[in-house]
């Protein structure tokens, strides 16, 4: 499943640059996670990377945009395709 930013974010901008899906944003008053384009990290690290380096810990899963991991790994594939052709 997607991951998701509470409202207790203090717009520190250190998640952002981590992910490697893009799925970051800066939203209105904070920041913010498209679950279309979070995989929990799978296909690339082992660990949500936004997890990682997220100093106040609110990046909780999304129990709204539930996946399982092979979905997140044919939706990883997906974004991967669109960015251009597969590394083998
Ligand atoms: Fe990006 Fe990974 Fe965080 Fe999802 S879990 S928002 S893919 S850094
Ligand atoms: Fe907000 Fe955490 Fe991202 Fe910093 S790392 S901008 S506190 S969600």
């Amino acid at each position: 499943m997607s991951l998701k930013i509470t409202d207790e974010c203090i717009n520190c901008d250190v998640c952002e640059p981590v992910c490697p899906n893009k799925a970051i944003f800066q939203g209105i008053e904070i920041y913010e996670i498209d679950p279309a384009l979070c995989t929990e990290c799978v296909g690339h690290f082992d660990q949500p990377q936004c997890q990682q380096v997220c100093p106040v810990d609110c990046i909780p899963l999304d129990p709204d945009h539930a996946e399982s991991d092979a979905q997140l790994r044919v939706k990883y594939q997906r974004l991967v395709n669109a960015d251009g052709p597969l590394k083998t």
